[in-house]
Protein backbone atom coordinates (compact mmCIF):
# COMPACT_ATOMS: atom_id res chain seq x y z
CA UNK A 1 0.00 0.00 0.00
CA UNK A 2 1.21 3.61 -1.24
CA UNK A 3 1.90 5.86 1.77
CA UNK A 4 -0.86 8.11 3.89
CA UNK A 5 -1.33 11.52 2.58
CA UNK A 6 -0.32 14.42 5.18
CA UNK A 7 -2.75 16.34 3.58
CA UNK A 8 -0.91 19.44 2.74
CA UNK A 9 0.12 17.05 -0.17
CA UNK A 10 -2.80 16.84 -1.94
CA UNK A 11 -3.85 18.54 -4.98
CA UNK A 12 -5.96 19.40 -7.96
CA UNK A 13 -6.09 16.27 -10.54
CA UNK A 14 -4.99 14.08 -7.76
CA UNK A 15 -6.70 10.39 -7.57
CA UNK A 16 -6.77 9.02 -4.14
CA UNK A 17 -7.95 6.21 -2.19
CA UNK A 18 -9.89 6.90 1.48
CA UNK A 19 -11.84 5.95 4.08
CA UNK A 20 -12.82 7.43 7.33
CA UNK A 21 -10.65 7.22 10.65
CA UNK A 22 -13.58 6.27 12.74
CA UNK A 23 -14.18 3.14 13.00
CA UNK A 24 -18.12 3.99 13.88
CA UNK A 25 -18.37 6.38 10.06
CA UNK A 26 -16.34 3.31 8.83
CA UNK A 27 -19.35 1.52 9.25
CA UNK A 28 -21.97 3.62 8.81
CA UNK A 29 -20.94 4.98 5.71
CA UNK A 30 -20.78 2.75 1.78
CA UNK A 31 -17.13 2.00 1.02
CA UNK A 32 -15.09 3.40 4.08
CA UNK A 33 -17.08 6.25 5.27
CA UNK A 34 -14.50 8.88 3.24
CA UNK A 35 -17.69 11.16 2.35
CA UNK A 36 -19.12 11.56 5.79
CA UNK A 37 -15.85 11.58 6.99
CA UNK A 38 -15.01 14.73 4.92
CA UNK A 39 -18.68 16.46 5.92
CA UNK A 40 -18.23 15.78 9.37
CA UNK A 41 -14.79 17.50 9.62
CA UNK A 42 -15.74 20.83 7.28
CA UNK A 43 -18.92 21.08 9.93
CA UNK A 44 -16.25 20.09 13.05
CA UNK A 45 -13.31 22.41 11.69
CA UNK A 46 -16.09 25.18 10.87
CA UNK A 47 -14.77 24.83 7.34
CA UNK A 48 -18.69 24.82 6.30
CA UNK A 49 -21.55 26.17 8.28
CA UNK A 50 -23.94 24.21 7.14
CA UNK A 51 -24.38 20.60 5.03
CA UNK A 52 -27.44 19.80 2.79
CA UNK A 53 -27.86 15.80 3.48
CA UNK A 54 -30.78 13.38 3.51
CA UNK A 55 -31.98 12.16 7.06
CA UNK A 56 -33.15 8.64 6.84
CA UNK A 57 -36.46 7.47 8.18
CA UNK A 58 -35.67 3.91 6.52
CA UNK A 59 -33.64 2.25 4.20
CA UNK A 60 -36.55 3.69 1.85
CA UNK A 61 -37.74 7.00 3.22
CA UNK A 62 -35.40 9.95 3.89
CA UNK A 63 -35.90 13.70 3.59
CA UNK A 64 -33.48 17.11 2.86
CA UNK A 65 -32.15 18.74 6.04
CA UNK A 66 -29.60 21.60 6.49
CA UNK A 67 -27.76 20.94 9.48
CA UNK A 68 -24.94 21.80 11.41
CA UNK A 69 -25.00 18.74 13.75
CA UNK A 70 -22.29 16.36 13.10
CA UNK A 71 -24.47 13.95 14.53
CA UNK A 72 -27.26 14.29 11.82
CA UNK A 73 -24.41 13.86 9.36
CA UNK A 74 -23.15 10.73 10.97
CA UNK A 75 -26.73 9.12 10.87
CA UNK A 76 -27.20 10.24 7.08
CA UNK A 77 -24.68 8.29 6.25
CA UNK A 78 -24.94 5.03 3.87
CA UNK A 79 -26.32 4.60 0.29
CA UNK A 80 -29.85 5.38 -0.78
CA UNK A 81 -30.71 4.21 -4.37
CA UNK A 82 -34.24 4.18 -3.26
CA UNK A 83 -34.69 7.75 -2.44
CA UNK A 84 -33.97 9.71 -5.47
CA UNK A 85 -34.27 13.35 -4.59
CA UNK A 86 -32.81 16.09 -6.32
CA UNK A 87 -30.95 17.91 -3.15
CA UNK A 88 -29.83 20.65 -5.24
CA UNK A 89 -33.78 21.90 -5.70
CA UNK A 90 -33.06 22.91 -2.17
CA UNK A 91 -30.22 25.46 -2.67
CA UNK A 92 -31.97 28.63 -2.81
CA UNK A 93 -31.27 32.66 -1.91
CA UNK A 94 -33.24 31.54 1.45
CA UNK A 95 -31.09 28.62 2.32
CA UNK A 96 -27.75 29.35 1.20
CA UNK A 97 -26.45 31.92 3.14
CA UNK A 98 -22.59 30.81 4.58
CA UNK A 99 -20.62 27.89 3.11
CA UNK A 100 -22.49 24.83 2.42
CA UNK A 101 -21.18 21.55 1.50
CA UNK A 102 -22.97 18.75 0.03
CA UNK A 103 -23.24 15.36 -1.54
CA UNK A 104 -24.44 15.14 -4.87
CA UNK A 105 -25.02 12.67 -7.51
CA UNK A 106 -24.02 13.72 -11.15
CA UNK A 107 -27.73 14.77 -11.64
CA UNK A 108 -27.92 16.84 -8.60
CA UNK A 109 -24.16 18.13 -9.42
CA UNK A 110 -25.25 19.11 -13.02
CA UNK A 111 -28.33 20.87 -11.34
CA UNK A 112 -26.21 22.68 -8.75
CA UNK A 113 -23.90 24.31 -11.89
CA UNK A 114 -27.20 25.23 -13.52
CA UNK A 115 -28.48 26.96 -10.56
CA UNK A 116 -25.57 28.90 -9.84
CA UNK A 117 -25.69 30.19 -13.70
CA UNK A 118 -29.56 31.24 -12.59
CA UNK A 119 -27.98 33.14 -9.60
CA UNK A 120 -30.29 30.71 -6.84
CA UNK A 121 -26.57 29.92 -4.95
CA UNK A 122 -23.09 30.88 -5.06
CA UNK A 123 -20.39 28.43 -6.22
CA UNK A 124 -18.04 30.00 -4.54
CA UNK A 125 -19.74 29.00 -1.23
CA UNK A 126 -21.05 25.60 -2.36
CA UNK A 127 -18.52 22.51 -2.01
CA UNK A 128 -19.94 19.52 -3.56
CA UNK A 129 -19.00 16.01 -2.78
CA UNK A 130 -20.04 14.31 -6.03
CA UNK A 131 -20.45 10.67 -5.87
CA UNK A 132 -20.16 7.86 -9.24
CA UNK A 133 -24.18 6.42 -9.99
CA UNK A 134 -25.21 3.76 -12.21
CA UNK A 135 -28.61 4.60 -11.22
CA UNK A 136 -31.27 5.13 -8.65
CA UNK A 137 -34.96 3.63 -7.79
CA UNK A 138 -38.28 4.89 -6.96
CA UNK A 139 -39.55 3.72 -3.75
CA UNK A 140 -42.50 2.16 -5.02
CA UNK A 141 -40.49 0.65 -7.81
CA UNK A 142 -38.43 -1.10 -4.71
CA UNK A 143 -41.14 -2.47 -2.51
CA UNK A 144 -42.99 -3.97 -6.08
CA UNK A 145 -38.71 -5.69 -6.30
CA UNK A 146 -39.04 -6.83 -2.65
CA UNK A 147 -41.90 -8.07 -2.58
CA UNK A 148 -42.38 -10.04 -6.58
CA UNK A 149 -38.73 -11.02 -6.60
CA UNK A 150 -36.37 -11.21 -3.81
CA UNK A 151 -39.61 -12.34 -1.20
CA UNK A 152 -38.67 -9.92 1.27
CA UNK A 153 -40.73 -7.06 3.69
CA UNK A 154 -39.34 -3.97 3.50
CA UNK A 155 -39.01 -4.20 7.31
CA UNK A 156 -36.58 -7.51 6.78
CA UNK A 157 -34.08 -4.93 5.19
CA UNK A 158 -30.80 -3.39 6.79
CA UNK A 159 -28.97 -2.27 3.99
CA UNK A 160 -28.72 -2.06 0.45
CA UNK A 161 -25.84 -1.81 -2.54
CA UNK A 162 -25.16 -2.01 -6.19
CA UNK A 163 -22.52 -4.12 -6.37
CA UNK A 164 -20.91 -5.92 -9.67
CA UNK A 165 -24.68 -5.35 -11.85
CA UNK A 166 -26.54 -6.53 -9.22
CA UNK A 167 -29.04 -5.21 -6.65
CA UNK A 168 -27.81 -6.47 -3.19
CA UNK A 169 -30.18 -6.12 0.13
CA UNK A 170 -28.81 -6.97 3.20
CA UNK A 171 -31.14 -8.57 5.65
CA UNK A 172 -31.38 -7.92 9.56
CA UNK A 173 -30.38 -11.89 10.02
CA UNK A 174 -27.41 -11.15 8.30
CA UNK A 175 -27.62 -12.57 4.91
CA UNK A 176 -27.41 -10.97 1.34
CA UNK A 177 -29.97 -11.37 -1.40
CA UNK A 178 -28.25 -10.37 -4.66
CA UNK A 179 -30.13 -10.53 -8.04
CA UNK A 180 -28.94 -9.44 -11.87
CA UNK A 181 -29.93 -5.36 -12.72
CA UNK A 182 -30.18 -6.69 -15.97
CA UNK A 183 -33.13 -9.44 -14.62
CA UNK A 184 -34.71 -6.78 -13.01
CA UNK A 185 -34.70 -4.37 -15.86
CA UNK A 186 -36.42 -7.28 -18.36
CA UNK A 187 -39.51 -7.31 -15.78
CA UNK A 188 -39.96 -3.50 -15.76
CA UNK A 189 -38.49 -3.23 -12.29
CA UNK A 190 -34.76 -1.63 -11.79
CA UNK A 191 -33.46 1.20 -11.86
CA UNK A 192 -35.88 4.91 -12.91
CA UNK A 193 -36.41 4.96 -16.37
CA UNK A 194 -34.41 7.72 -16.47
CA UNK A 195 -31.39 6.35 -15.06
CA UNK A 196 -31.26 3.96 -17.52
CA UNK A 197 -30.44 6.40 -20.33
CA UNK A 198 -28.40 8.91 -18.15
CA UNK A 199 -25.54 10.43 -19.91
CA UNK A 200 -23.04 11.28 -16.80
CA UNK A 201 -21.90 8.72 -13.87
CA UNK A 202 -18.95 10.27 -12.69
CA UNK A 203 -19.70 13.77 -11.09
CA UNK A 204 -16.35 15.11 -12.54
CA UNK A 205 -18.32 18.60 -12.41
CA UNK A 206 -18.43 18.82 -8.81
CA UNK A 207 -15.30 19.74 -6.25
CA UNK A 208 -14.84 15.76 -5.60
CA UNK A 209 -15.90 13.03 -7.89
CA UNK A 210 -16.19 9.83 -5.15
CA UNK A 211 -17.07 6.38 -5.45
CA UNK A 212 -16.27 2.86 -5.32
CA UNK A 213 -15.03 2.05 -9.16
CA UNK A 214 -11.22 1.66 -9.28
CA UNK A 215 -11.60 0.31 -5.92
CA UNK A 216 -8.87 -2.28 -5.62
CA UNK A 217 -9.85 -5.84 -4.51
CA UNK A 218 -8.51 -5.80 -0.59
CA UNK A 219 -9.86 -2.23 -0.36
CA UNK A 220 -13.69 -3.11 -1.77
CA UNK A 221 -16.06 -1.76 0.57
CA UNK A 222 -13.96 0.02 3.20
CA UNK A 223 -12.28 2.49 0.48
CA UNK A 224 -13.60 4.92 -1.67
CA UNK A 225 -11.74 6.10 -5.09
CA UNK A 226 -11.70 10.03 -5.13
CA UNK A 227 -10.93 12.88 -8.14
CA UNK A 228 -10.07 15.90 -7.07
CA UNK A 229 -11.75 18.19 -9.37
CA UNK A 230 -11.13 21.94 -7.95
CA UNK A 231 -9.05 24.16 -5.66
CA UNK A 232 -12.16 23.67 -3.02
CA UNK A 233 -12.01 19.78 -3.14
CA UNK A 234 -8.59 19.78 -2.41
CA UNK A 235 -9.59 22.26 0.73
CA UNK A 236 -12.03 19.54 1.49
CA UNK A 237 -9.81 16.81 1.95
CA UNK A 238 -7.04 18.48 3.23
CA UNK A 239 -9.06 19.60 6.51
CA UNK A 240 -10.29 16.16 6.67
CA UNK A 241 -7.02 15.04 6.62
CA UNK A 242 -5.85 17.58 9.09
CA UNK A 243 -8.52 16.70 11.31
CA UNK A 244 -7.77 13.45 11.52
CA UNK A 245 -11.33 12.38 9.84
CA UNK A 246 -9.92 10.37 6.79
CA UNK A 247 -7.02 8.97 5.82
CA UNK A 248 -5.11 8.96 1.95
CA UNK A 249 -3.43 7.35 -0.06
CA UNK A 250 -2.58 7.52 -3.68
CA UNK A 251 -4.71 5.50 -6.33
CA UNK A 252 -2.26 2.85 -8.63
CA UNK A 253 -2.77 2.41 -12.77
CA UNK A 254 -4.76 -0.22 -12.31
CA UNK A 255 -7.42 1.32 -10.12
CA UNK A 256 -7.45 4.24 -12.23
CA UNK A 257 -7.97 2.53 -15.60
CA UNK A 258 -10.29 0.02 -14.11
CA UNK A 259 -12.92 3.07 -12.81
CA UNK A 260 -12.54 4.66 -16.46
CA UNK A 261 -13.12 1.12 -17.75
CA UNK A 262 -16.70 1.31 -15.69
CA UNK A 263 -17.48 4.43 -16.74
CA UNK A 264 -17.58 3.59 -20.66
CA UNK A 265 -19.56 0.30 -20.13
CA UNK A 266 -22.16 1.99 -18.32
CA UNK A 267 -21.61 4.84 -20.73
CA UNK A 268 -22.23 2.81 -23.46
CA UNK A 269 -25.47 0.86 -21.98
CA UNK A 270 -27.13 4.35 -21.72
CA UNK A 271 -26.55 5.26 -25.11
CA UNK A 272 -27.92 2.03 -26.49
CA UNK A 273 -31.01 2.18 -23.78
CA UNK A 274 -31.27 6.42 -24.91
CA UNK A 275 -31.52 5.13 -29.12
CA UNK A 276 -34.28 2.56 -27.53
CA UNK A 277 -36.57 5.16 -25.74
CA UNK A 278 -36.23 7.32 -28.62
CA UNK A 279 -37.16 5.31 -31.37
CA UNK A 280 -40.75 5.61 -31.22
CA UNK A 281 -40.57 9.28 -31.03
CA UNK A 282 -38.23 9.41 -34.54
CA UNK A 283 -40.34 8.84 -37.35
CA UNK A 284 -41.07 12.39 -38.44
CA UNK A 285 -45.09 13.24 -39.27
CA UNK A 286 -46.32 11.39 -36.52
CA UNK A 287 -43.93 12.92 -33.69
CA UNK A 288 -46.19 15.37 -32.51
CA UNK A 289 -49.01 12.92 -31.92
CA UNK A 290 -46.37 10.86 -29.66
CA UNK A 291 -46.33 13.72 -27.90
CA UNK A 292 -50.14 14.72 -27.92
CA UNK A 293 -51.02 11.25 -26.78
CA UNK A 294 -48.50 11.22 -23.91
CA UNK A 295 -49.45 14.00 -22.37
CA UNK A 296 -53.31 13.36 -22.97
CA UNK A 297 -53.65 12.41 -19.42
CA UNK A 298 -51.98 15.08 -17.30
CA UNK A 299 -54.18 16.06 -14.92
CA UNK A 300 -52.33 20.11 -15.05
CA UNK A 301 -51.39 19.69 -11.19
CA UNK A 302 -48.19 21.90 -12.00
CA UNK A 303 -45.70 19.24 -10.34
CA UNK A 304 -43.41 18.83 -12.86
CA UNK A 305 -42.51 22.05 -13.13
CA UNK A 306 -42.46 22.43 -9.01
CA UNK A 307 -39.84 19.73 -8.36
CA UNK A 308 -37.61 20.48 -11.44
CA UNK A 309 -34.41 21.57 -10.46
CA UNK A 310 -33.03 23.57 -13.51
CA UNK A 311 -36.52 25.46 -13.19
CA UNK A 312 -35.72 28.75 -11.58
CA UNK A 313 -38.54 30.66 -12.80
CA UNK A 314 -41.08 30.76 -9.85
CA UNK A 315 -44.83 30.82 -9.80
CA UNK A 316 -44.98 34.12 -12.37
CA UNK A 317 -43.23 31.47 -15.15
CA UNK A 318 -43.95 32.19 -19.06
CA UNK A 319 -45.36 27.87 -18.91
CA UNK A 320 -47.77 28.86 -15.83
CA UNK A 321 -49.08 31.86 -17.51
CA UNK A 322 -50.02 29.70 -21.00
CA UNK A 323 -51.75 26.91 -18.55
CA UNK A 324 -54.49 29.12 -17.40
CA UNK A 325 -54.71 31.83 -20.22
CA UNK A 326 -56.91 29.62 -22.64
CA UNK A 327 -58.76 26.01 -21.38
CA UNK A 328 -58.44 24.42 -24.56
CA UNK A 329 -54.96 24.81 -24.91
CA UNK A 330 -53.98 24.33 -21.22
CA UNK A 331 -51.68 21.75 -21.43
CA UNK A 332 -50.32 22.03 -24.36
CA UNK A 333 -48.97 24.84 -24.19
CA UNK A 334 -47.84 24.54 -20.99
CA UNK A 335 -46.06 21.85 -21.68
CA UNK A 336 -44.52 22.93 -25.12
CA UNK A 337 -43.32 25.83 -23.26
CA UNK A 338 -41.57 23.94 -21.30
CA UNK A 339 -39.87 22.40 -23.47
CA UNK A 340 -38.33 24.90 -25.20
CA UNK A 341 -37.63 26.23 -22.09
CA UNK A 342 -35.63 23.81 -20.79
CA UNK A 343 -34.52 22.26 -24.41
CA UNK A 344 -30.68 23.93 -23.76
CA UNK A 345 -31.10 22.80 -19.81
CA UNK A 346 -33.24 19.62 -19.04
CA UNK A 347 -30.32 17.35 -17.56
CA UNK A 348 -32.66 14.30 -17.62
CA UNK A 349 -32.79 13.91 -14.00
CA UNK A 350 -35.83 11.82 -14.06
CA UNK A 351 -37.80 14.04 -10.91
CA UNK A 352 -40.68 15.83 -13.09
CA UNK A 353 -41.84 11.76 -14.17
CA UNK A 354 -41.04 10.78 -10.44
CA UNK A 355 -43.53 13.00 -9.37
CA UNK A 356 -46.03 12.70 -11.92
CA UNK A 357 -49.37 11.52 -10.76
CA UNK A 358 -50.87 10.29 -14.03
CA UNK A 359 -47.18 8.37 -14.48
CA UNK A 360 -46.37 9.61 -18.09
CA UNK A 361 -42.41 9.07 -18.76
CA UNK A 362 -42.35 12.73 -19.15
CA UNK A 363 -38.34 12.49 -19.15
CA UNK A 364 -38.16 10.78 -22.45
CA UNK A 365 -40.20 13.62 -23.82
CA UNK A 366 -38.21 16.55 -22.31
CA UNK A 367 -34.88 14.81 -23.66
CA UNK A 368 -36.17 13.76 -26.66
CA UNK A 369 -36.73 18.10 -27.31
CA UNK A 370 -33.50 18.48 -25.52
CA UNK A 371 -30.68 16.22 -26.70
CA UNK A 372 -30.58 17.52 -30.54
CA UNK A 373 -30.28 21.19 -29.60
CA UNK A 374 -27.67 19.99 -26.58
CA UNK A 375 -26.14 18.15 -29.16
CA UNK A 376 -25.88 21.14 -32.03
CA UNK A 377 -24.71 23.70 -29.50
CA UNK A 378 -21.99 21.25 -28.03
CA UNK A 379 -23.66 21.87 -24.70
CA UNK A 380 -24.15 19.72 -22.02
CA UNK A 381 -25.76 21.33 -19.36
CA UNK A 382 -24.47 21.30 -15.86
CA UNK A 383 -21.18 20.26 -17.00
CA UNK A 384 -19.45 23.62 -17.24
CA UNK A 385 -19.58 27.38 -16.77
CA UNK A 386 -20.92 27.94 -20.04
CA UNK A 387 -24.08 29.94 -20.43
CA UNK A 388 -26.69 27.99 -21.84
CA UNK A 389 -27.50 28.12 -25.55
CA UNK A 390 -30.46 30.42 -25.33
CA UNK A 391 -29.57 32.74 -22.40
CA UNK A 392 -26.46 33.71 -25.14
CA UNK A 393 -26.44 37.72 -25.98
CA UNK A 394 -23.90 37.47 -28.26
CA UNK A 395 -22.73 35.10 -31.00
CA UNK A 396 -19.48 34.93 -29.40
CA UNK A 397 -20.97 32.61 -26.85
CA UNK A 398 -22.57 30.41 -28.56
CA UNK A 399 -18.72 29.48 -29.94
CA UNK A 400 -19.63 26.14 -30.12
CA UNK A 401 -22.00 26.11 -32.35
CA UNK A 402 -21.08 25.19 -35.96
CA UNK A 403 -22.35 28.24 -38.41
CA UNK A 404 -23.08 31.49 -36.66
CA UNK A 405 -23.75 30.74 -33.01
CA UNK A 406 -26.42 32.99 -33.13
CA UNK A 407 -29.53 31.45 -30.63
CA UNK A 408 -32.20 33.63 -32.77
CA UNK A 409 -33.40 30.59 -34.73
S1 LIG B 1 -30.38 10.58 -13.48
FE1 LIG B 1 -28.23 9.86 -13.63
S2 LIG B 1 -27.16 10.81 -11.92
FE2 LIG B 1 -29.35 11.02 -11.52
S3 LIG B 1 -29.87 9.31 -10.23
FE3 LIG B 1 -30.21 8.65 -12.34
S4 LIG B 1 -28.28 7.72 -13.06
FE4 LIG B 1 -27.88 8.84 -11.18
S1 LIG C 1 -37.54 18.56 -17.15
FE1 LIG C 1 -37.58 16.76 -15.80
S2 LIG C 1 -35.75 15.62 -16.38
FE2 LIG C 1 -35.47 17.67 -17.20
S3 LIG C 1 -34.33 18.78 -15.62
FE3 LIG C 1 -36.52 19.14 -15.21
S4 LIG C 1 -37.15 17.56 -13.76
FE4 LIG C 1 -35.17 16.94 -14.65
S1 LIG D 1 -46.89 16.26 -13.12
FE1 LIG D 1 -47.91 15.05 -14.71
S2 LIG D 1 -50.07 15.46 -14.39
FE2 LIG D 1 -48.98 17.05 -13.27
S3 LIG D 1 -48.79 18.78 -14.75
FE3 LIG D 1 -46.94 17.54 -14.96
S4 LIG D 1 -47.43 16.11 -16.65
FE4 LIG D 1 -49.37 16.94 -15.91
Amino acid sequence: MSELKAGSDIKVGDKLLGWAVSEDVRSRGASGGLVTAVLAAALETGFVERVLVLKRVSEFEAYPVFTSDVKEVLESAGSMHSVPVNLARYLKPETCSGKIALPAKPCDTRAVVERAKRNVLSPENTYVIGLNCGGTMHPETVRKMLEAVYRLGPEEIEGEEILKGKLVFFTKDGKEHAVPIDDLEAEGLGRRDSCRYCQVKVPKNADLACGNWGVPGDLAGKGTFVEVMTEKGAELLRNAVHAGFAELISADEKGISAREKVNKVMLGMSEKRKAEVFAPIENGGERFEYFRKELENCIHCGACKAVCPVCTCGEDSKCTAYSSLADSYRMSLFHMVRFLHLSDSCIGCGQCEDVCPAEILLTRLYQRFAVPIQKEYRYIPGMSDRTPPFFALKPEDNEDKEGSGCSCR
